[in-house]
């Protein structure tokens, strides 16, 4: 028998391969869900599964998939529901949106292709992941939950992530639309606001600037992607039943 808060759940995590997404597959399968790890890299959604997640303690551990999906592609966006329904019977009732890529520059020399692939992964590959899998749901009367990653930078910007901070402010609105829309359907949609969390997305950041930064957050450290990984189980679960279209802070107090 599969024990945890998301126990006999199916759950899709993109940018599954690394960082917040790896340690949400992690969470996720140890409260009892059955996880498929969608990433660019599928490498790297191979090793998630194959290493990071639980073996539930059912007979249900042999059912985590990895696949390779590039999230600002829609036709790609539309074969993975296909394939998923293909092998799982049922959609997924669990969307996890934490693919992300950054492409810092200042203002004033940020390219149009910088800005436009930023957008492209953070704010449409988010777009089109929770339409397609949202639409699945109402279609079978399925009621579910969607997190979608945003940043604390979408809140209150950052010197060199014009695109990145737009991208983000993107995501909670879109997040608080959709939970406006997906009520009826008993779809939940939120938004987690991570700040500093050590994962490869941070190392491009100079060591100075981030100890610079780190001197702004009251808990004086680095976040670690379980931390964020926690609260994304606990907003896919029941124990969170009345929450949605929040937009909630993961940051030590940033
Ligand atoms: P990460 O370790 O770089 O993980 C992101 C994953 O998404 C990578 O495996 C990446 O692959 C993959 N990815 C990139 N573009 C993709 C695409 N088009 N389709 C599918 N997968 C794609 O970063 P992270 O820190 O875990 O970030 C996860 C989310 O949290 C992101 O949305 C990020 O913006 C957000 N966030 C992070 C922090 C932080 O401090 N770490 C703070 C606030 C918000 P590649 O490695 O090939 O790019």
């Amino acid at each position: 028998m599969v024990s945890g808060i998301v126990a006999g759940r199916l759950a899709l995590v993109t940018g599954a391969g690394s960082g917040i997404g790896r340690a949400a597959c992690q969470v996720l399968s140890r409260e009892g869900a059955t996880v498929i790890a969608a990433d660019r890299n599928y490498d790297s959604a191979v090793e998630t599964i194959k290493t990071h997640t639980a073996l539930a303690s059912g007979s249900n551990d042999g059912d985590h998939s990895a696949v390779e999906l590039d999230v600002s592609d829609s036709s790609a966006v539309r074969n993975l529901l296909q394939t998923t329904l293909d092998q799982y019977k049922a959609p997924p009732t669990i969307i996890v949106n934490s693919a992300g890529i950054t492409r810092d520059n200042w203002l004033l020399k940020l390219s149009e292709e910088d800005y436009d692939s930023v957008l492209s992964v953070n704010l449409k590959g988010t777009f089109l992941v929770m339409q397609t899998f949202a639409k699945a749901m109402t279609e079978t009367a399925t009621p579910g939950s969607i997190i979608n990653i945003s940043s604390i930078v979408g809140k209150y910007g950052n010197m060199g992530q014009t695109n990145y901070a737009g991208s983000k402010a993107g995501v909670v609105a879109m997040t608080q639309s959709a939970a406006k829309e997906l009520g009826r359907f008993n779809i939940r949609v939120n938004a987690i606001l991570p700040g500093f969390i050590d994962t490869p997305i941070i190392k491009t950041v100079p060591d100075k600037v981030v100890q610079g930064m780190l001197k702004l957050v009251p808990l004086g450290r680095l976040g670690l992607p379980s931390e964020v990984a926690e609260l994304i189980t606990f907003l896919s679960s029941n124990k969170s039943s009345f929450i949605t279209g929040a937009a909630i802070d993961v940051t030590g107090g940033f």
